[in-house]
């Protein structure tokens, strides 16, 4: 089926709940106005399926091929002509710097595009999503110098990024980078060593790939202290000459087979420094931070699609009868849409899905208050929220994502198993953003052991301070008792963890998955109390789009019966500690 991008959603949440409808009250974003986002999203719709989608299936039938003779990529049928009608059309600059040639909108904006661009076609939004990536870290580490090479043509899509962090012997710990960058007489310098699993790393979308490698020093330390980050393009800018970096070959994966995942080889390949010697970690954590924000939506997008799908099967399938009585009764039988067991399906994943996104918009939104708002305070507390949210974006919309996926393909029964039908894709591509760009497992402790702390505790506590202001100012809020219970929960949580977690950090590293998790049931929790608030609002004074308000209020109900009881056994689970977890010997692993 053709993807139908879910702008009503969008536009309730964005505008009507997140404020978002006001984003264009901000100086820097003065254009940003309801009807420009919605004519953009629109557009975005459009393009999404009808230039995206279409080469989703060839792109994972034919993936992409490596030619060893000339180091080449080929991407997938159709990638290429996609890649010039997405950049030409701006669609790879939205909330870039203006004054490089970008159109500096909201970031939420461009978040909501990467939902669309990864329901088409995941493999595809890799190449301009890692570009973003380096065009963020170069803006906000490079030299003025570097900045006018590289970024105009990184920013117009002309040239793409990639981020080279992973090597053989190191992906999560990359203190052990063995990568090495010998200083030049010009001030460039020589890079050597092989990086491996790099996305975007060779292709022919483009003629020149801008490479961000982590690399160390002469000297430098043997930790994360002692890497630094470099600029490494495939062609060399100013002569034209070809930079002894080559692709040495493709992965074979599992899912997005139309995302080239390179080696690449740096044959004392020229490169540039960005930012401070031995500061390479703090640079790349820029693009880190909001490569994680853009994987949690890859999530999301791989959800809603799976969603879509199922979803329309349902309502075609027949098989059996209601249990309250045929609603079919011309026919052989009721589509399945009848039976409990499949709404449980399309339920969770429809009310995930919406709250997956209301939870990303609304770290979206604080993320440009916290670059564009006149008032310090305003920005800072915003700040802290993205701080504090993106490793839950990243991992639970990657968790739940690829969960919603396997639950659409379950409605479709053995058709959901074969290639005749997408969801077997969706699961496939699905399953990678849980494992890159830092595992969800380091998302989880990334949360527990920096977030918690930072700031002398202030980030968790702003959170807790917005959940308290909105059920204090709200006793009839929409399932109010359900959210106070699981603020509660989370409290009791962090208490513990604070505690526990500061005397043994094994507690604090065995309480982490389970702990994220409950931080976003929580935030979402809130969120779909104030979507049903807001849609109580509307009905009641005969605004907006009657069914979906009517199914805010469904969803509302089902999340806090069905989903967010989850909450106790989370609790449960982070209470217990971390004694059965570490207890076995290495001789009782297999028995
Ligand atoms: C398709 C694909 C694309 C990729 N694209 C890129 C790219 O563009 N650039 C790039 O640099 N890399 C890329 N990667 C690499 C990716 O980021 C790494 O695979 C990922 O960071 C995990 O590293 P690893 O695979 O070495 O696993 P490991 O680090 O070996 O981890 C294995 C397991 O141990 C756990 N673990 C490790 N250390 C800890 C710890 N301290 N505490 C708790 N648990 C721990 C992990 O969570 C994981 O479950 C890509 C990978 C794939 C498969």
């Amino acid at each position: 089926m053709q993807y139908q991008a879910p702008l009503g959603d969008i536009k309730f949440v964005l505008f009507d709940v997140l404020g978002g409808n006001r984003l264009h009250e901000l100086e820097k974003y003065s254009e940003a106005t309801p009807d420009l986002i919605s004519a953009i999203l629109e557009e975005a719709g459009k393009l999404t399926a009808e230039v995206l989608q279409p080469c989703n299936k060839a792109g994972d039938q034919q993936g992409c091929r490596y030619e060893p003779e000339t180091h080449s990529v080929t991407t997938p049928d159709g990638f290429k002509e996609a890649y010039r009608q997405f950049t030409e059309a701006g669609w790879a600059s939205l909330d870039a710097p203006v004054e490089f040639g970008g159109q500096g909108l909201p970031h939420t904006l461009k978040l909501i595009v990467d939902e669309m661009v990864c329901s088409a076609n995941l493999s595809f939004g890799m190449y301009p999503g890692l570009t973003h990536g380096a065009i963020s870290a170069v803006y906000a580490h490079g030299s003025q110098e570097l900045q006018q090479t590289y970024l105009p043509k990184l920013v117009s899509g002309e040239w793409t990024g990639t981020m080279c962090l992973t090597e053989p012997q190191c992906g999560t710990d990359l203190g052990m980078i063995r990568t090495r960058a010998t200083p030049r007489a010009d001030g460039s310098y020589e890079l050597e060593g092989t990086k491996i699993w790099i996305t975007g790393g060779e292709h022919d979308l483009v003629d020149n790939i801008v490479h961000l490698v982590l690399a160390k020093l002469p000297g430098a330390p043997d930790s994360t202290k002692g890497i630094s980050l470099f600029i490494v393009p495939k062609v060399l800018p100013d002569s034209g000459e070809r930079n002894p970096v080559y692709c040495g070959g493709l992965e074979h994966k599992m899912g997005i087979k139309g995302s080239a995942t390179a080696v690449l080889n740096f044959e004392k390949a020229r490169g540039w420094l960005v930012g401070e010697p031995n500061d390479g970690m703090r640079a790349m954590f820029t693009m880190m931070n909001e490569a994680r924000l853009m994987v949690g939506m890859q999530g999301l997008g791989v959800a809603e699609m799976a969603y879509q799908e199922s979803l329309a099967f349902a309502l075609e399938r027949l098989q059996g009868r209601s249990l309250s009585g045929p609603k079919n009764a011309d026919g052989p039988a009721d589509p399945i849409i009848v039976h409990p067991d499949v709404r449980r399906m399309l339920m969770r994943q429809k009310v995930l899905n919406e709250g997956m996104r209301a939870l990303a918009l609304y770290i979206g939104t604080r993320l440009d208050l916290s670059v564009a708002h006149p008032d310090e305070e305003v920005r800072e507390a915003a700040d802290d929220m993205v701080q504090l949210l993106t490793p839950v974006v990243k991992a639970f919309l990657t968790d739940e994502g690829f969960n919603n996926a396997n639950l659409g393909l379950q409605v479709l029964g053995g058709s959901g198993f074969t290639t005749d039908w997408p969801l077997e894709q969706l699961v496939r591509d699905g399953r990678i953003p849980r494992i890159y760009e830092g595992t969800n497992g380091i998302q989880a402790m990334d949360l527990v052991g920096r977030k918690l702390a930072l700031k002398g505790g202030r980030l968790i506590g702003r959170l807790f301070e917005e959940f308290r202001a909105y059920l204090d100012g709200n006793p009839g809020a929409p399932h109010h008792a359900g959210l106070a219970e699981a603020v509660q929960a989370l409290e009791e949580a962090t208490t513990w963890i604070a505690t526990q977690g500061m005397q043994d950090p094994e507690e604090a590293g065995a309480a982490a998955t389970p702990y994220l998790r409950l931080t976003a049931l929580t935030v979402i929790a809130w969120l779909w109390s104030r979507m049903a608030a807001e849609a109580q609002r509307q009905l009641d004074a005969g605004e907006g789009n009657t069914p979906l308000l009517q199914a805010k209020r469904v969803g509302a109900s089902y999340y806090f019966d069905k989903i967010l009881p989850e909450i106790s056994s989370l609790l449960t689970d982070i209470r217990s500690g971390k004694a059965s977890m570490m207890a076995l010997e290495d001789s009782q692993w297999l028995v």
